[in-house]
């Protein structure tokens, strides 16, 4: 996967101020798997993956996957959403639906699938994601982790190319936030490319093939997963890195 961004900019309006969430981000990047996207709270990766997503659309700048720009009108906008998955920190599921129809309903609603075949790839990836013999429970009778691994499910299920996660473990206990990692891990030999926003550092310094590093809206610094890590080139990243890694 390739992501090219030219001057990404994206101001919002608060209390009557705006403020830059992004600032002139320049940023081209190739990876077989993963790219970890980190830095400290506030510094607009959340906003970058919005954009990524197609989900919020960038004030000034142009964004290209694979070599084609995110599109404008509406309706190829709504193309270009289905085909990714993404998963939010808050698993998001429907409260009155089974996790089973949680997965399907992207696949009826949004890619037409019928109902029998829908159930089948359902079935199929819960099995391997091992969350199979929850199919039959709501969302309130499973556990956080059990809840963003069926979240997980139904972001795979449409066969994205590309799979985007924003903290998909700041809401859970250390256990559960185990469970989930190892789940992501295990995609990560899968053929979907995945931008991951994680505080995970160690997690990220295994699984990433390449890092972004964000702050205060800029891009101080990008490259491979494993110089960034041994050897930050910037102070800033050299600072947080010593921040979050010292408790
Ligand atoms: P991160 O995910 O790195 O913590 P965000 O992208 O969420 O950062 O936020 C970047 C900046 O933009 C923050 O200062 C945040 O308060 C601001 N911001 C993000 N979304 C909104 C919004 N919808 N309205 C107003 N300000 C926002
Ligand atoms: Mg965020």
């Amino acid at each position: 996967m390739r992501v090219e961004l030219q001057g990404v900019t994206k101001r919002f309006l608060s209390g009557g101020m705006s403020q830059r969430a992004l600032d002139g981000v320049t940023f081209d990047c190739e990876f077989p798997h993963v790219l970890a996207l980190i830095g400290p709270s506030g510094g607009g990766k959340s906003t970058l993956l919005r954009i990524l997503a197609g989900l919020i659309r960038p004030d000034q700048g142009r964004i290209r996957l694979d070599g084609k720009e995110i599109p404008s009108n509406e309706q190829d906008l709504r193309a270009y959403r289905s085909s990714l998955g993404v998963v939010f920190q808050g698993y998001n599921l429907f409260p009155h639906m089974t996790a089973l129809g949680n997965v399907m309903f992207p696949l009826t609603e949004v890619h037409g699938m019928v109902s029998a075949g829908a159930r089948r790839r359902a079935l199929d990836v819960m099995e391997r994601l091992g969350i199979a013999g929850h199919a039959g429970k709501h969302p309130s009778q499973l556990s956080g982790g059990q809840q963003q691994r069926v979240a997980i499910a139904r972001a795979l299920a449409p066969d994205p190319r590309f799979l985007l996660f924003d903290e998909p473990t700041s809401a859970l206990d250390p256990e559960m936030t185990a469970e989930v990692l190892s789940l992501i891990g295990g995609l990560r030999e899968s053929a979907t490319p995945m931008l991951l926003v994680t505080h995970q550092m160690g997690f990220a310094r295994r699984i990433a093939d390449q890092v972004a590093f964000l702050a205060g809206g800029c891009l101080i610094e990008s490259g491979p997963a494993e110089g960034f890590f041994t050897a930050p080139g910037t102070p800033e990243a050299a600072r947080f890195l010593e921040k979050v890694l010292s408790y």
